[in-house]
Parts: structure tokens; C-alpha cells; sequence
């Protein structure tokens, strides 16, 4: 694993597999409190995000902090950033106060490979633009695996905006490397055929009941309007062709579970029928959440 994580695209099999098996070792026991630990006492984490979250930034907080690491979280909105300081002044102010890995979601892809080449401090990814999410397609594989024995000759299908998704992205690569069958599917400009390009295995499908049928795995992705320049999105005639409803589930396997990374928009992409159903793991995903960022953290700071 190179000094950081920037990309499920920079990780062998092998890399995935030990990050995945240690954050099964993170997974909280039922109705337990979890015990603060000290792998990484003595350690500072800042998470810096140019970009709303509320799901990643309180899971590395927590992850950091059950692993007794300290943490400090900056926004953009509160910090000089929003005073026009530069990427690159913001940056070295930062790594003059020392953190043992900055943890950063940005709008623009890229930014925090910029980053990386930059300091000689761990960078993690958590979102950059379109591009790639990692610790995201690490929790749903986790939240994947426990449930199947194997990731091998599963159907996911992948549903909504794809082309503006960094979840897409990182999951199609993650997807990819374990055989797995990975379905696309969204209207034609949010998912163009150039997709299926980016890994082995990928197929494009616009008609969504076709994309479900047989799927094991149905994730849903929330449309993106803060990449697009559309002012009037027509949402009822996007939930009439992209929505999912339940009746779709009667078309994939038996077993289907349903995935989304949040946050979601109930009638946009997925009915509150489905999402507050039992074959809903949008709750099991976000607590996998925690877990994978400790295996992460763990391993980058404790090298
Ligand atoms: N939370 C995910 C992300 O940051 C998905 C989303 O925002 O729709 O990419």
C-alpha cells in the first residue's frame, strides 16, 4: 500500500482482502460500547473537507479516536479557505503543524493526488470530484461480504448517476478485481457507454428492470446536481425510469439487498418503501463505515 490511500485503483487484491478482513475485527458486537484503543495514541488525524459530508467525516472522526489517535476537523466554510487562501498555502500551513495523516474530500478529482505529491504526510482520500472514493467501495464490499460468502460471480447493479459518481468508480474498480458481474444503468447522459470501459466486466444497461433482474446486489446512487448545470431537473420522470420501488425487487434474485451510499432522496431515486425496508442496508453500510476507516487508519499510521 503506498503511504496513503488515494484510490481503489492504486490497490492490489491482496490489499483489499487485509483491509476488509481487519475491519471485520472493528465491527462493534451487538449493544456493546466499543473500548478506546491506543494502536494510535500520540497520533493527529486532521480531516479536512472542501466538500459537504456528514456520513465520512464523523466515521474517520470516530474511527480515529476509538483507535486513540487525536483528530481535528476543518470545513471550508470555516476556515480561511472561505478568505481565498490557495490549496498550496492552506496545505503547508497544515503540515507545519505536523499531522500524522490528513484525511480530504475535494470537489475537484485529483486534488488530493496534488496533495500527495506535495507533503510527505499520508494522504487518504475521502471524495474527490467524480473520480474516486475508496474507504466508500471498501464499506460496501465489507458490507457485501457480510452477507456472501464471496464477492465472486455476484450481479451488482449499479443504478443512477453514474458518470458524476466517485462511489461508482471506486466500487467498479473494487468490483472488477474480484469477478464480479457489474451491471450500470441510469439514464444515457449520466451513463455513457464509454463506462463499461473502465474495468473488466462492466456492462451498460438503460432499462432498469433489465439491469435488476437477477442482480444480488441493487446499489443506488443519488443524482448529482452539484456537478451538473441542470436547473430544472425533471425528478418525477427520473423516479418513473430510475426510481426504485419495490415491486423491482421481485425481479432480481431472492436474497437482493439494496445499497446507497447517502444521502439519499426519497421519491428521486429510491422510495422510502424500499429504503426503510428489510432489504435495505443503507444503516449497515454507514456502520461498516467506522469500522473499514479504523482498518484503513490502522494501517497507514501504524506502519
Ligand atoms: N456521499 C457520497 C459521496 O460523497 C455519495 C453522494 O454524495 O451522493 O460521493
Amino acid at each position: 500500500m503506498p503511504a496513503g490511500l488515494l484510490g481503489i485503483e492504486d490497490l492490489s487484491r491482496e490489499e483489499i482482502e487485509a483491509i476488509l478482513t481487519r475491519a471485520k475485527d472493528f465491527q462493534p458486537e451487538q449493544r456493546h460500547t466499543f473500548k478506546k484503543m491506543d494502536t494510535l495514541k500520540g497520533k493527529m488525524v486532521v480531516l479536512l473537507f472542501f466538500e459537504a459530508s456528514t456520513r465520512t467525516r464523523t466515521s474517520f472522526e470516530i474511527a480515529a479516536k476509538r483507535l486513540g489517535a487525536d483528530s481535528v476537523s476543518i470545513t471550508a466554510a470555516g476556515s480561511s479557505i472561505s478568505k481565498g487562501e490557495s490549496l498550496v498555502d492552506t496545505l503547508n500551513t497544515l503540515a507545519a503543524m505536523r499531522p500524522n495523516a490528513i484525511v480530504m474530500r475535494h470537489a475537484s478529482s485529483g486534488a488530493p493526488h496534488f496533495l500527495a505529491r506535495h507533503l510527505d504526510i499520508p494522504i487518504i482520500n475521502a471524495g474527490d470530484g467524480a473520480h474516486e472514493h475508496p474507504t466508500q467501495a471498501l464499506l460496501d464490499a465489507r458490507t457485501i461480504l457480510d452477507r456472501k460468502e464471496t464477492l465472486e460471480g455476484l450481479r451488482v447493479a449499479i443504478i443512477g448517476d453514474i458518470d458524476h459518481s466517485r462511489v461508482a468508480r471506486s466500487n467498479i474498480h473494487l468490483l472488477s478485481r474480484f469477478g464480479v458481474d457489474i451491471v450500470l444503468c441510469g439514464p444515457p447522459p449520466l451513463a455513457p457507454p464509454e463506462l463499461a470501459k473502465i474495468a473488466p466486466g462492466v456492462t451498460i444497461e438503460y432499462d432498469m428492470r433489465k439491469a435488476i433482474r437477477d442482480a444480488d446486489v441493487i446499489m443506488m446512487l443519488r443524482v448529482q446536481l452539484e456537478r451538473q448545470h441542470e436547473t430544472n431537473f425533471p425528478r418525477a420522470e427520473y423516479f418513473s425510469f430510475y426510481g426504485l420501488e419495490l415491486n423491482h425487487l421481485e425481479l432480481a434474485k431472492p436474497e437482493v439487498f439494496v445499497m446507497h451510499p447517502g444521502p439519499i432522496n426519497r421519491g428521486r431515486e429510491i422510495s422510502s418503501e424500499v429504503a426503510d425496508s428489510q432489504r435495505s442496508m443503507i444503516l449497515n453500510q454507514v456502520e461498516n463505515g467506522v469500522a473499514v476507516r479504523m482498518a484503513v487508519l490502522e494501517r497507514i499510521l501504524s506502519a
